[in-house]
């Protein structure tokens, strides 16, 4: 399944790939989604989708600030083979990249048509009077020092919509391609899972993760280490 997967990529017109955080726990990055309860006693036992939500961030900013800095950043890690593989194919101008990652990882690869669907950890505004404030002075105190504005990464809380710039290129790469690639996400993520409605009759959609996700529309599936899977594309 590895090959005629690659050989698709090779040959397709226009490659769309569409990633998660399995591509990012190659650079050592946690799936937060995978911590669930490890810091009970410090947030309270409250699951991750309140700690990252809007309405978190309006009643106990505190303990969102505490979740993010805990469980999100880590800027010392490099982008992977994946990162570099898929940039190669967009600067080339054969494939797009929509990823749901909010860690900067495929910018840091160079890649220069990535959309990042949930936004990014690097980019962060005070919601007070909206100016952008560097990344590193919101590690050292959460709120803005001008005003004492509470400050945020601009990523998607849950409860909070996809910025209307991100969903138009989603759409306009999901219409370009010919092949469609999903790799290191279980694809439950929606309205990020519901891009592929947006496909052209004829495309075709395979995928690329450590377990089988449920698509019906699916013509490929390579089960495995995608790690693996794009060092061996590298070698082609
Ligand atoms: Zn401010």
């Amino acid at each position: 399944m590895t090959t005629s997967i690659q050989t698709m990529i090779q040959n397709a017109e226009h490659v769309t790939f569409m990633t998660g955080a399995g591509v990012s726990t190659a650079s050592g990055i946690p799936d937060y989604r995978s911590k669930d309860g490890l810091y009970a006693d410090k947030f309270h036992g409250l699951p991750p989708e309140y700690l990252l939500s809007h309405d978190c961030l309006v009643q106990q900013p505190e303990l969102l600030y505490a979740f993010v800095k805990d469980n999100m950043y880590f800027p010392d890690a490099k982008p992977n083979v994946i990162h570099e593989q898929i940039a190669k194919l967009c600067n080339a101008g054969r494939a797009s990249l929509i990823t749901q990652n909010v860690d900067g990882l495929d910018r840091q690869a160079g890649n220069q048509q990535v959309v990042e669907f949930h936004g990014n950890l690097y980019d962060c505004y005070c919601t007070s009077d909206q100016q952008s404030v560097d990344w590193h002075d919101y590690m050292k105190s959460m709120y803005h020092d001008p005003d004492h504005g509470v400050i945020r990464p601009r990523i998607v809380l849950y409860g909070e919509g996809i910025a209307e710039k991100a969903l138009q290129q989603s759409v306009q790469a999901v219409e370009a391609a010919d092949l469609i690639v999903i790799v290191g996400t279980s694809f439950k993520v929606y309205p990020f899972a519901g891009l592929i409605n947006y496909r052209r009759p004829g495309t075709q959609l395979v995928v690329v993760n450590n377990e089988p996700i449920p698509a019906g529309s699916v013509t490929a599936q390579y089960t495995g280490d995608a790690k693996a899977f794009f060092s061996e594309l590298a070698g082609k």
